[in-house]
C-alpha cells in the first residue's frame, strides 16, 4: 500500500523525520473498513482538548485578553503579529487573521469539507458540525482542536522568539501530528479516511 498525504510543499528535515516515523508505524498495519470509526481523547491529546475549551472560555492570554486584565506589558502593542492590522483577539487570532484563515481553508479543502468562516470561536465550537455529516464531525472533533493548538504554538514562536512560521509549514505539521497520534493510539481506522481526502 502506498500512502499519499497530499502535501503541497516539500518537507523540511524535521518534518521528513516525522514522516519516516509515521510510515514505520503504518508499515504492515491492516485496516478494518467494515467497523464504525470511534474517537477517544487520551494522554497528550487531552492537553489540546483542554486548550480548545479555553479558547471558547476566552481563557487564552491573547493581547486583547491581557489588556482587559491590565497585564499587557506594552499597551500600544496589542496588534496581531502576523497581519499587524488588527487587535490580537481570540476570534481574530484563531479564525479571522489571513494567516489563520489560510490554514483553516487548506485543511478544510484537504478534508474535502465545505465551510463558511464562523463569526466567532464560540459559534465554531457549539454544534458547528450538526447535520454536516461524518467528515465534518471528524474535522470538528480531531482536526479543529489540533489546528487551534498549532496556531497558538506558531503565534508564541512569533511573539516570544521572533520566529515566523509560514502557514503552509503549519498545515503540514498538523497533518503529520494527527497521523502520528492516530497511529500511536490505535486510531488507524481514521487513517483510511485521509486517503480518500487527499
Ligand atoms: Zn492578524
Amino acid at each position: 500500500m502506498e500512502w499519499d498525504f497530499g502535501f503541497v510543499n516539500s518537507l523540511n528535515e524535521y518534518q521528513n523525520g516525522q514522516l519516516q516515523n509515521l510510515l514505520a508505524l503504518l508499515n504492515g498495519k491492516v485496516f478494518d473498513f467494515s467497523k464504525e470509526d470511534e474517537f477517544q481523547w487520551v494522554h497528550s491529546v487531552d492537553k489540546i482538548a483542554i486548550f480548545h475549551w479555553q479558547t471558547v472560555q476566552e481563557g487564552v492570554p491573547v493581547k486583547e485578553v491581557l489588556g482587559y486584565r491590565r497585564c499587557l506589558r506594552d499597551i500600544t502593542n496589542d496588534k496581531c503579529g502576523w497581519c499587524l492590522a488588527h487587535v490580537e483577539s481570540i476570534d481574530h487570532l484563531f479564525l479571522h487573521c489571513s494567516w489563520s484563515y489560510k490554514v483553516w481553508s487548506s485543511l478544510f479543502n484537504w478534508w474535502n469539507v465545505c465551510w463558511i468562516l464562523p463569526s466567532n470561536i464560540l459559534e465554531f465550537s457549539h454544534d458547528w458540525c450538526d447535520g454536516l455529516g461524518i467528515r465534518a464531525k471528524i474535522f470538528w472533533k480531531l482536526i479543529s482542536p489540533a489546528t487551534i493548538w498549532t496556531i497558538w504554538m506558531a503565534r508564541n514562536e512569533l511573539v516570544f522568539n521572533g520566529s515566523y512560521m509560514c502557514w503552509v509549514a503549519s498545515v503540514e505539521r498538523i497533518k503529520i501530528k494527527l497521523m502520528l497520534v492516530w497511529c500511536m493510539y490505535g486510531y488507524c481506522s481514521q487513517v483510511s479516511l485521509l486517503m480518500d481526502a487527499s
